[in-house]
């Protein structure tokens, strides 16, 4: 199975940096010994002008059938003869992936020590896999390669026996791409995608393959319409761990849409010498209209409730003035990933006893969220159904009971001052509802009633004059301090 890669060049930027990215040089053929094969890499041609570097692995399928029967792989009679006798050793498969990921491990990281400054270039690539099975065909291919950035995306049929052209089709296309980029993207979208188009992924699937799909899909995957397919198949139909991708893809999707991973790209935006403004995300907005509240309650002890991916509790953490901070969400995933973003495990002890992650439901009362001096709910009311809220409100306002509770939700007025939003849709899928502003009030207003609160409503984002804001804030404050007025409704009991 082979695979080239081609890019042009000047002679002040010339096509033999290939070599560098690849960390192979351009003069030598390397040999790599792979668990299923060997693997060459050579280049049949390399000027300044345009360097080509090819892959060619050779499948030993003897070894692919002992590696097979290791892991206890058993099989009809006639299974055993496609053991060995089958497209592995021809085809462009899972294993041309794997091959890639070992060969080119660093350029696929996008790492190069010598020119640090190459893997960020994007440069005119040309990839062509001349034999490329594809389950789902040439459709198929230009669905998943379409929305990722090429400007030609070519998958022909390859006839199944060229003398005899009334016999069709085989399952095999060859894929040509053409375009602009980064060199380590389109290595880790070949890294996903080859094994999804071959559909027969031929090692187990470990629950660390999820992080490995997360991992080469940065960047791409979250946001790709085809994700579920992708995820789907790349775990080989594995439901749990294909729905475990799901989950966390959507988180990376939300984060990227809101702009909660921007916090990067606005320091670089301080040092541009660019004096437009650049908007802040609302994410960040919210976030700071969050923080000021808090120091405005003059809350130290914390609680995020549906803390999500844990931003928020990252930022609250790096402010001392917070001495506990307590993160809740339903979802493990997510705790899993705000407890990486946190480097709880690398934090000295007395940095770690700030902050705890727990696992719970908004939707039952919980005796580890009482005593403390502030909760939050960002952006979390709407993702439960309408009949669930008095469960919330009981859970947060009768048993909870912080001082000061902020609770912000997407108003609906203002979709229609999305560009990208169709009239009459939700912001996200997961939302069950959005309220105007009306709605909001009419249901904080009877929730301070209840249960002992006065409540002021705070604008985040562009407050526009007709439609509102984008996102509102209720700031609920305690008047009552002993009891609540509200008694447990049945199945509420502490
Ligand atoms: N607060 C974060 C995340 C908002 S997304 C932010 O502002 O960015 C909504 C979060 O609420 C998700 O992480 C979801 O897992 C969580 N969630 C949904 N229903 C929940 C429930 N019943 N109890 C606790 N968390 C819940």
């Amino acid at each position: 199975m082979f695979l080239t890669i081609t890019t042009t060049g000047t002679a002040e930027n010339p096509a033999t940096d290939l070599g560098f990215l690849l960390h192979k040089h351009p003069d030598r053929v390397r040999v790599e010994n792979q668990s299923h094969g060997t693997a060459h890499v050579f280049y049949p041609e390399a000027t300044a002008e345009r360097c080509t570097a090819a892959l060619l692995l050779e499948v030993d399928p003897v070894a692919l059938v002992r590696r097979g029967q290791g892991k206890g792989r058993g099989g009809a009679p006639d299974a055993a003869l496609a053991q060995y006798v089958n497209d592995r050793p021809y085809a462009a498969s899972s294993l041309l992936a794997v091959a890639l990921s070992g060969v080119f491990r660093t350029a696929l990281k996008g790492q190069c020590a010598l020119r640090p400054e190459l893997p960020e270039q994007v440069r005119p690539l040309r990839i062509e896999i001349p034999v490329l099975p594809a389950r789902g065909g040439a459709e198929l291919v230009h669905r998943l390669f379409g929305p990722l950035g090429w400007d030609l995306v070519q998958a022909e049929a390859v006839p199944l026996d060229e003398q005899f052209p009334e016999w069709g089709d085989s399952r095999y296309v060859r894929l040509v791409l053409e375009g602009e980029l980064r060199l380590a993207d389109a290595l880790r979208q070949l890294y996903v995608l080859l094994p999804v188009l071959d559909d027969s992924k031929h090692y187990w699937i470990a629950p660390d393959e999820v992080d490995k799909l997360l991992r080469a899909g940065d960047g791409w995957l979250a946001a790709h319409p085809e994700n579920g397919l992708i995820s789907s198949r790349y775990l080989a139909r594995h439901k749990r761990l294909t729905q475990d991708a799901i989950e966390r893809l959507e988180l990376v999707r939300l984060a990227e849409a809101d702009g909660s991973e921007v916090e990067e790209i606005d320091n670089a935006v301080d040092e541009t010498r660019d004096t437009e403004e650049r908007p802040v995300p609302l994410a960040v907005q919210r976030r700071e209209a969050i923080l000021a509240a808090l120091r405005g309650a003059g809350a130290a002890r914390v609680l995020d409730l549906g803390c999500g991916q844990g931003q928020l509790v990252q930022a609250l953490f790096k402010d001392v003035s917070f001495t506990e901070i307590v993160g809740m969400d339903v979802s493990v995933r997510a705790l899993n990933i705000a407890a990486k973003r946190l480097r709880l495990e690398r934090m000295g002890e007395r940095q770690s006893a700030r902050v705890t992650l727990l696992q719970g439901s908004l939707a039952y009362t919980d005796k580890r969220l009482a005593g403390y001096d502030a909760a939050v709910l960002s952006e979390v009311i709407e993702h439960l159904d309408l009949e669930r809220l008095p469960a919330l409100e009981y859970a947060v306002f009768g048993s909870a009971r912080p001082r000061t509770v902020l609770v912000t939700t997407p108003n609906v007025e203002y979709n229609v001052r999305w560009e990208t939003l169709p009239a009459g849709h939700v912001r996200h899928g997961d939302h069950r509802f959005e309220w105007t502003r009306e709605e909001f009030r009419a249901w904080a207003g009877q929730v301070a009633q209840r249960h002992g609160y006065e409540v002021a409503y705070v604008p985040i984002g562009d407050d526009d004059p007709e439609v509102g804001p984008p996102t509102q804030m209720a700031v609920f404050t305690q008047t009552e301090t002993i009891g609540t007025t509200n008694t447990p409704k049945e199945g509420e009991a502490a």
